[in-house]
């Protein structure tokens, strides 16, 4: 990211549904899972003998252990905020071959938390500063950047690696490694098992989790827990504010439009935030309300949320701690999504998300779609793009016999885009399976078509 700031629906966090939440079956305890339910059983004790009774930290000495994250090799993906202190953090624990890859340059607003820059970086690709920096700081660490996308390398470059951690911002390139992962593994050949820690964190919230392709839930079983931007009821934000957020709300949602009639406000535009700023503490001070100030404003009307360094420092501590296990097993490994919260003291809450057998990328059921016949084939489209376990950005679909509607090539996509306005019906029929494709994601998707009665 280039900004110090992320935008909300552009984050990973996720807000856990009871219904998919079960707890870890060691523990004794309905609602919480502590490291002494852990089943030491599964953790090597013949591999490490005696150099186990130091523990994790006192381990760090053994010279088994120190061979064991030497021969690893590992791929980071993400160089921001995240990946400064997974870099940082791997390459302090003794790992010595790491990978990591980013898109990003450096911007002056990255500099209060991403702390492998420096002032003369900005402008310079974020990769491979953050290499340079880790190789100059810690003697006998190779790190290898790559400037560029994820989606640029293929599957033989992500082969070499054992474990992959994610320190992203983005959903778009977390649902594209995890689908690339699931579809490379291959159970007659152990190479192309590749071990996922994903990291995420959104302002005081975070969550690291620990992806065991087609073994444990992946990423996209869990796509539809992504809370979609917060918003507020109409009727609080018009009758009875409680909240600094519900009397900016006000002032953009209602008043602007009052006043301003047609004309758009510009995020950008201090004026405008100003002038929101300025309705939104009038209205504040009428209902008692504090808290607004010219920041806030700015933030909701923006719909960005700060990055916390803090956060970043617990969630990327607790990746690196689940890639010294996965590298070692001297200790049972995250099973498999710990979630935390610093927003009003300190609180983790660790559970076991299960896989969803209908999940496109591991699962084995195929996806039921019940849809109104008369829907017309555009309004499908949409329908996907919305559908929270779908979220898909430009779907092209077909049947085994017909395109229903391709987004590219240009061509086909001409060919194909009287469709849009057809009935589903005229071109599927009941029961009918449809392949649908999208940019979003490196596999595709096959919904069955069920006419809702
Ligand atoms: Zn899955």
């Amino acid at each position: 990211m280039d900004s110090n700031c992320v935008k909300r629906q552009e984050v990973p966090m996720t807000i856990p549904d009871s219904k998919r939440l079960r707890t870890s079956s060691h523990s004794s305890n309905e609602e919480m899972t502590t490291p002494s339910d852990i089943d030491m059983s599964e953790v090597d004790e013949s591999k490490y003998g005696e150099d186990l009774e130091k523990g994790i930290i006192g381990a760090l000495n053994s010279p088994k252990i120190a061979k064991e994250l030497e021969e690893k090799k590992i791929l980071v993906i993400g160089a921001g905020g995240l990946g400064c202190e997974i870099l940082k953090n791997l390459a302090l624990t003794g790992f010595k071959q790491l990978h990591v890859i980013d898109m990003d340059t450096i911007d002056l607003s990255n500099l209060n938390r991403q702390f492998l820059f420096r002032k003369k970086d900005i402008g310079k690709s974020k990769a491979n500063v953050a290499a340079s920096f880790v190789m100059s700081r810690v003697p006998g660490v190779e790190v290898v950047p790559y400037f560029g996308k994820i989606q640029d390398k293929d599957e033989d470059y992500y082969k070499q690696f054992q474990i992959i951690i994610c320190g992203l911002d983005s959903v778009e390139a977390r649902r594209w490694i995890n689908a690339k992962l699931v579809e490379m593994y291959d159970e007659d050949d152990m190479e192309t098992w590749k071990l996922l820690i994903d990291g995420g964190t959104e302002g005081f919230k975070g969550q690291a989790r620990v992806i065991i392709p087609t073994m444990s839930s992946c990423y996209e079983c869990s796509l539809e827990l992504f809370s979609k931007p917060t918003t507020f009821p109409i009727c609080t934000i018009a009758n009875t504010p409680r909240l600094p957020e519900h009397c900016i709300e006000w002032a953009s949602v209602l008043e602007w439009p009052r006043v301003w009639g047609d004309k758009k406000y510009d995020t950008d535009n201090p004026d405008d935030i100003n002038w929101m700023y300025q309705q939104a503490a009038a209205r504040a001070a009428t209902f008692k309300i504090t808290g607004v100030t010219y920041s806030l404003t700015q933030g909701v009307v923006k719909n960005i949320i700060p990055a916390i360094a803090s956060t970043n420092a617990v969630i990327a501590a607790s990746c690196c701690n689940e890639a010294y296990k996965l590298a070692t097993f001297i200790a049972p490994y995250l099973n498999n999504y710990m979630m935390y919260t610093g927003n009003s003291g300190i609180y983790t809450y660790t559970f076991e998300l299960e896989k969803k057998p209908a999940c496109p990328v591991c699962g084995v059921e195929s996806t039921t779609a019940e849809v109104d016949p008369n829907m017309t084939v555009e309004e499908l489209i949409d329908w996907l793009a919305e559908k929270p376990d779908a979220q898909l950005k430009k779907p092209s679909l077909r049947t085994a016999s017909t395109s229903i509607y391709m987004q590219a090539p240009k061509v086909l996509e001409e060919a194909t885009r009287p469709n849009l306005s057809k009935k589903i019906s005229e071109l599927v029929d009941d029961g009918e399976y449809i392949t649908v494709t999208d940019a979003a994601l490196p596999v595709s998707l096959q919904l069955r078509i069920k006419w809702k009665a």
